[in-house]
C-alpha cells in the first residue's frame, strides 16, 4: 500500500467508491467522473503504477474481470460495446499512478472521440518497426 495514492485508499476503504467487484487480487469500482454511464475502473489490490510493474499472474486475474465487467455491461445496462483503456504515465495521461483499466460503455452519439491517424512518412514504417522489435 502507497499511503498517498487515492487508489490505495480506496482499497483499504478510507476513501469511499462505488464498488462493482472484487476479490482478494482485483477491486473494481464506478469512475466518480464517467464518460458514460457505468464507467468502471479495475485496479491490482497491490500498489503498481503500471503495466511494466504488474507481474503477470496479477495481469491476467485483472485482465479476467475486465473482461467479466465488459460483459456484464451488455447484459445490465443493455450496451452495444465498450473501449477499454489504460493509460502508461502522465504523457499518455495518466494521472493516478495506480494501474488501473478504464471500462467505458459506448452508447450511440455519446461524443467520445478516439485518436485521430496520419501515415508514416516515405520508408519510415519499417525502421520504427525494427527499432520496437529489437528491444523486445
Ligand atoms: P487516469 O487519467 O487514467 O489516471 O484516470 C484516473 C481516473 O480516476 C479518472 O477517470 C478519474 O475520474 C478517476 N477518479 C479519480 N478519483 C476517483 C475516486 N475517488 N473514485 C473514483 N474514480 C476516481
Ligand atoms: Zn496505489
Amino acid at each position: 500500500m502507497d499511503e498517498n495514492c487515492i487508489f490505495c485508499q480506496i482499497i483499504s476503504g478510507q476513501i469511499p467508491s462505488t464498488k462493482i467487484y472484487e476479490d482478494d487480487k482485483v477491486l473494481a469500482f464506478l469512475d466518480i467522473a464517467p464518460v458514460n454511464d457505468g464507467h468502471t475502473l479495475v485496479v491490482p489490490k497491490k500498489h503498481y503504477v503500471n503495466l511494466e510493474e504488474v507481474p503477470e499472474a496479477d495481469l491476467c486475474e485483472i485482465i479476467k474481470v475486465v473482461k467479466k465487467i465488459g460483459k456484464a455491461f451488455k447484459q445490465g445496462l443493455g450496451v452495444l460495446g465498450y473501449n477499454i483503456n489504460e493509460n502508461n504515465d502522465p504523457i499518455a495521461g495518466q494521472i493516478i499512478p495506480h494501474l488501473h483499466f478504464h471500462i467505458i460503455p459506448r452508447i450511440e452519439n455519446d461524443g467520445l472521440q478516439l485518436w485521430p491517424q496520419r501515415k508514416y512518412p516515405n520508408g519510415t514504417m519499417q525502421e520504427v518497426a525494427d527499432q520496437i522489435k529489437k528491444a523486445l
